[in-house]
């Protein structure tokens, strides 16, 4: 038996290359679960795996791909049987562990959720690691009391994979939001999956020098990292809650002030979706199949094949890529 996946592979002297091929099932890891993979997507992370960016990739060659969903083949954990559809995120696959840019993936079962009812393999990776994150971000910004009436939220990246979900979710659970977008062309795009206020990413680009700014926010939903979350921590309103995500602009915030907690009582907090107890995804999952509108996710998707993913990945780098990005592995 042969499985096709997109392999990346570093030559002697360095240089990245990443092309699909057919490959005997003896390549794949040892996992406690066979799953034909229908689809997988693209993320921030699977562009850095693609290039061997980020020091992410330690062994080569590589099947990347952070996550997919599919229809179990063989199962060694009483839990799942063949013939049902499931779904992985994060445990680092795709990263230290063959991904989900193949045709077949093994894996362990503790890894995998079922893919709720109401979603189909395709809506499920239109979703992804990136609105698994949204969902987890906005569960975070609910749990530390953050609700429609306490005023609007703000989403940084918002033309993102992870941006595009939490715009879309936190309009249908009734919050007001204003997206932060460098790209004016999408203003159409926001306001279509629901937000209210457009800004342009320059307004919250560079640090400010004052110790804090009006308030405005009553919480936010950050991917973007660097001195634009200083600047949000500055402007959101007294006990508001910023959810860090992501660091497409930058890992670091050189000018860091702790002025916003100790004076507003403002609070941050870390969202990671690689490691999240199994609980916490299913809640997740649920949640996003209640509160995400399926027409919404209509309008993020663009569909791909795994032969236009060594493209797709500098893309995603570069920040090119529009909402998200879903990955036909079979095409
Ligand atoms: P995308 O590339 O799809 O979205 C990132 C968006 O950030 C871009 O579309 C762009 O939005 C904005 N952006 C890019 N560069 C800059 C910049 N220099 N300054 C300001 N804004 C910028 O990536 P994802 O949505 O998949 O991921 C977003 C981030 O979240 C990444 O850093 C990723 O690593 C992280 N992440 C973290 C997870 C976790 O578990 N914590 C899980 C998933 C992702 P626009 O065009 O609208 O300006």
């Amino acid at each position: 038996m042969t499985f096709r996946a997109l392999l990346v592979d570093k030559a002697g002297d360095g240089t990245i290359s990443a092309s699909v091929q057919d490959l005997p099932d003896d390549r794949l890891p040892d996992g406690d679960m066979t799953v034909a993979v229908e689809y997988s997507t693209l993320n921030y992370k699977d562009g850095l795996c693609i290039t061997g960016k980020g020091g992410l990739v330690r062994t080569f060659p590589h099947v990347p791909g952070v996550d997919f969903a599919g229809t179990v083949e063989a199962s060694a954990d009483p839990r799942y049987r063949p013939g049902d559809k499931v779904v992985l995120t994060g445990w680092r696959v795709g990263e230290i562990w063959w991904g989900g840019y193949a045709t077949r993936a093994k894996v362990k079962g503790d890894w995998l959720v079922p893919l709720p009812d109401a979603l189909t393999t395709r809506e499920a990776m239109a979703i992804g690691t990136a609105g698994l994150t949204s969902m987890l971000a906005v569960m975070a910004l609910e749990k530390a009391g953050v609700t429609p009436p306490k005023g609007e939220i703000l989403v940084t990246g918002a033309a993102g994979g992870v941006g595009s979900v939490a715009v879309a979710i936190l309009a249908r659970m009734g919050f007001r939001v204003a997206a932060v977008t460098g790209r004016p062309e999408a203003a159409d795009y926001l306001r279509e999956l629901g937000a209210e206020t457009i800004i342009d990413r320059a307004e919250l680009a560079e640090a400010s020098a004052k110790p804090l700014e009006s308030e405005r926010w009553a919480g936010a939903v950050d991917s973007v990292g660097g001195d634009m979350l200083m600047r949000i921590l500055k402007q959101v309103k007294y006990d508001g809650v910023v959810a860090s995500i992501g660091l497409a602009a930058s890992a670091t915030v050189p000018s860091f002030s702790v002025i916003p907690f100790i004076l507003r009582g403002v609070s941050l907090l870390g969202i990671d979706s690689v490691m999240r107890p199994r609980n916490e995804r299913l809640d997740a999952w649920s949640r996003i199949a209640a509160d995400l509108p399926h027409d919404k996710l209509d309008d993020m998707i663009a569909e791909y094949g795994l032969s236009d993913l060594p493209a797709l990945g500098p893309a995603i780098l570069e920040g090119k890529v529009r909402g998200r990005t879903v990955i036909d592995v079979r095409k």
